[in-house]
């Protein structure tokens, strides 16, 4: 689950962690864009970071507490699309597909998030599988 930050980010960007979803799940830069935050949840979800999670879920849909699925393994993200959810939007969707393996099977999910502005900071409010 640990990941050394010279480790190619979990999610998929093509960058070293270090310089891509660690900053924002470690919370030293908040995500500029919607799908910057998608990406750092996905990568956060890949490290077991349910504090993180927590602190990036809109007050009004997060979960009181979070416990991840020890048995499922996050391995990839595809970003199908983005909706608004920039540097000068408040508001934003972002539709992707997460392939996990699951006690030793593979699978996916597929789902179109929505996310919004609170105190500034992007957060995941809901998804829609
Ligand atoms: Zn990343």
């Amino acid at each position: 689950m640990s990941r050394l930050s010279s480790d190619r980010c979990p999610c998929g960007s093509g960058m070293v962690f270090g310089s891509c979803c660690e900053p924002i799940i470690r919370r030293v830069k908040n995500a500029p864009t919607a799908q910057a935050l998608m990406r750092s949840r996905f990568s956060a979800f890949c490290v077991g970071d349910c504090d993180y999670l927590l602190y990036s879920w809109a007050p009004e849909t997060a979960p009181v507490d979070l416990e991840l699925d020890e048995d499922l393994r996050w391995e990839r993200l595809e970003i199908l699309s983005t909706d608004e959810g920039g540097l000068f939007d408040q508001s934003g969707t972002v539709t992707f597909v997460a392939h996990y393996r699951a006690r030793g099977s593979a699978g996916f999910q597929r789902e179109c998030s929505s996310f919004r502005r609170h105190e500034g900071r992007w957060v995941y409010v809901d998804g829609e599988l």
